[in-house]
């Protein structure tokens, strides 16, 4: 089942122009079966999603992970509830401590995305996964992830990090179609085999 986990809307995301319900649309056109709206330092309360899916007609699944922007850098959280203990610039070790002691799952968005050095660290920390590509990733920085992901065994994630649909359905991940909740998307992400 072809996953897009990252996606930014507007309000939520400042930096995005495209609207949820214009989401939904540009996705189902595209043929992604299901995404993951990951605003910057916001998560969509289940109701809001709710009332979101309302909206869609065709079969598209709607789920909500969160972009956390820690001090060295941006991550992906699968399977938060809601924000709390969560402090914006916190470090990624903190944020992954409290992810995993919640079922949540952690992966390094666009790592390398400034320089080779950017995504250093991402050798030292617990992460879960790698986004390995998206539109927001060069081909070098793409090269490093890839490198981060096998030498470490991680999860690797392709997504479209889209903020307008011009990207939509170009990036998928391929998850099994029987995942049907936020947490059991992060407990797949989770089972990945690290390298000890
Ligand atoms: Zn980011
Ligand atoms: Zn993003």
């Amino acid at each position: 089942m072809k996953f897009d986990c990252h996606v930014h809307t507007f309000p939520r995301s400042s930096c995005s122009t495209m609207s949820p319900e214009t989401l939904i649309k540009a996705s189902t056109e595209a043929g992604i079966e299901a995404i993951v709206i990951t605003e910057h330092d916001y998560l969509w309360s289940a109701d809001e999603l709710n009332s979101l899916r309302l909206k869609c007609i065709g079969g598209l699944k709607i789920f909500a992970g969160v972009e956390v922007s820690c001090i060295d850098g941006h991550f992906l959280v699968y399977g938060l509830k809601d924000l709390k203990g969560i402090s914006f610039n916190m470090s990624s070790e903190e944020l992954i401590s409290h992810a995993h002691l919640n079922g949540a799952a952690v992966v390094a968005a666009h790592p390398f995305r400034f320089s080779r050095e950017d995504g250093q660290h991402c050798y030292e920390i617990d992460i879960d996964g790698v986004e390995v590509s998206s539109g927001n990733t060069s081909n070098e920085a793409g090269r490093l992830a890839l490198k981060l992901a096998n030498e470490r065994g991680l999860f690797q994630l392709t997504s479209s990090d889209a903020h307008t649909t011009s990207v939509i359905g170009k990036y998928h991940t391929s998850f099994p179609s029987h995942i049907s909740t936020i947490l059991e998307l992060a407990e797949f992400i989770r089972s990945v085999n690290k390298v000890s």
